[in-house]
């Protein structure tokens, strides 16, 4: 197994997926950001969609199942 001679990661240009910029590789601690600043702002948006994802969730389903399981089907 060669796996360090292997052309796993291409290097070829990316976009920074927060501000867009344009990269000129993966080269670089923050990948695939531009930055730590652009990390931390994809970071912050990542939890807080987990945090409010499964609050909405639970409630639309709780509603769903109440209504569902209250039909005489047996
Ligand atoms: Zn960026």
């Amino acid at each position: 197994m060669d796996l360090l001679n292997q052309p796993i990661m291409v290097k070829k240009k990316y976009k920074c997926p927060i501000c867009d910029k344009l990269l000129p590789d993966m080269d670089n601690p923050h990948s695939p950001f531009c930055s730590e600043r652009c990390k931390l702002v994809d970071l912050e948006a990542w939890l807080k969609g987990r945090y409010i994802v499964p609050g909405e969730q639970a409630d639309t389903e709780g509603e769903h199942e109440e209504n569902g399981w209250n039909g005489e089907n047996e």
